[in-house]
């Protein structure tokens, strides 16, 4: 078993996040005697799960399937509680609720660090537009329908209403602190050649904690996360003090898993597996 413990200042957020530790560890076996708690359901896997949920892999190897779209999408303009204290470009932005939900307290934690010029310029867009925005602006800018990850409604391209992202405030406090609310810089600059995508710092994907902890630390993209999930199928990951067991399991036709009653997520791959998290007490 190998165990990594890392320490992390974050001068930013400062109430939970000042000296977040981060530690994983990885096990080829399923955490021992957690079967034996109660609480705990057999669920069977079905193929469609392969392609719904928050960490599905989109890119231009992978579409999405039509399960992928978020049923939570609602439109940000009619949802005033949620759109406290940044900008929209538009009148017309839709996003998934529980992303808006995550947006709006990244948002406003950044406020407390004088960083609050914000501005969504995109969130949800369905294959009708994305087809559109692909014609007229061409591959440079848009992928086609299904290959987009503002086609699920977990993806907001967010701006600064002062200046260009890279050089702004919110691009720099997103950078470092997007990740404790469960978001992830999808196209960084130095991995372009994994994720055929130019940098973008002003994309940011929805994946969950504990998921964006461990990207951020490891600076993996989500391909290069998911392959690793693969590759040690179960890890344990410890967020200030908090647990999370993590497990890949590739699904095939009677795919049975243990979880938790109330306190597990499955997501699909989008590739032919699932993983399973499970949250802390
Ligand atoms: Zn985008």
């Amino acid at each position: 078993m190998l165990v990594i413990l890392l320490l992390l200042g974050y001068k930013g957020a400062q109430q939970i996040y000042e000296n977040t530790q981060i530690s994983l560890s990885y096990e080829n076996n399923q955490a021992q005697g957690e079967t034996s708690k109660e609480g705990y359901q057999t669920i069977e896997i079905t193929k469609d799960q392969i392609y719904q949920g928050n960490l599905l892999l989109v890119n231009k190897e992978y579409p999405i399937h039509e399960e992928a779209v978020m049923s939570d999408v609602i439109h940000l303009y009619q949802n005033e509680e949620l759109i406290r204290g940044y900008s929209l470009l538009d009148t017309s932005i839709q996003i998934s609720e529980s992303v808006a939900k995550a947006f709006l307290d990244m948002a406003q934690d950044a406020r407390k660090d004088n960083v609050s010029h914000f501005m969504i310029n995109s969130g949800y867009r369905g294959f009708d537009e994305q087809n559109q925005l692909y014609e007229k602006m061409g591959s440079d800018y848009a992928n086609p329908a299904g290959f987009s990850e503002h086609n699920m409604g977990l993806a907001l391209d967010i701006g600064s209403t002062q200046m260009k992202m890279e050089n702004a405030p919110e691009g720099k406090w997103l950078a470092k602190n997007a990740w404790k609310y469960g978001f992830i810089l999808r196209y960084p600059a130095d991995k372009i050649a994994i994720t055929g995508t130019a940098y973008e710092p002003w994309h940011y994907r929805y994946i969950g904690l504990p998921h964006s902890a461990i990207i951020q630390e490891y600076h993996f993209t989500l391909e290069e996360y998911l392959d690793y999930l693969k590759e040690k199928k179960h890890v344990s990951v410890h967020v200030d003090g908090e647990t999370y067991e993590i497990s890949y399991y590739p699904v095939s036709q009677d795919t049975t898993i243990n979880v938790p009653v109330n306190r597990h997520y499955i997501s699909g791959d989008n590739m032919g597996g699932i993983i399973v998290t499970m949250y802390p007490n």
